[in-house]
C-alpha cells in the first residue's frame, strides 16, 4: 500500500530529525570552561532549558519509533486506547498521534493512564 510507504517514509525523515537534535544538544554542553557565578547561573539555566528540550525530543522519538512498529503490525491509524480509527486530518498532522481526538482530550485532563 503506497499511502503507508509514505507514512513510513514522514516517520522515518522525522526520526532521524529528532536523532540529529538529540545529538546536537549533547554537543552544545559544555562544562570545561571556568565558572563566573552569573555565568554559571545562565548556563545552568539554559542547560536545563536544553534538557527540557531533549526530554520532548526523547518522548517523541518513542512516540514515532511506536508509529513505526504499527506500520510494520498493520495497526497504525488506530486508537491505542479505544481502536477506533484516527482521524486522516489528525494523522496527516501528526503521523506519531497515538490516541483519537477524543482519548487525546482524556489523556490531556488526566482522565485516561498512559502506559
Ligand atoms: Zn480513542
Amino acid at each position: 500500500m503506497s499511502k503507508m510507504n509514505d507514512v513510513r517514509e514522514r516517520l522515518l525523515t522525522e526520526r532521524d530529525l529528532l536523532i540529529e537534535k538529540l545529538k546536537g544538544n549533547d554537543l552544545s554542553v559544555d562544562d570545561s570552561e571556568t565558572p563566573d557565578p552569573v555565568d554559571l547561573a545562565v548556563r545552568n539555566y539554559s542547560k536545563n532549558v536544553m534538557l527540557a528540550v531533549s526530554e520532548n525530543e526523547s518522548r517523541q522519538l518513542a512516540l514515532v519509533d511506536e508509529a513505526l512498529l504499527r506500520v510494520k503490525d498493520d495497526e497504525y491509524g488506530t486508537c491505542q486506547n479505544c481502536e477506533k480509527a484516527i482521524n486522516p486530518k489528525r494523522l496527516a498532522a501528526i503521523p506519531w498521534a497515538r490516541y483519537c481526538l477524543n482519548c487525546q482530550e482524556l489523556v490531556e485532563q488526566g482522565l485516561l493512564d498512559e502506559e
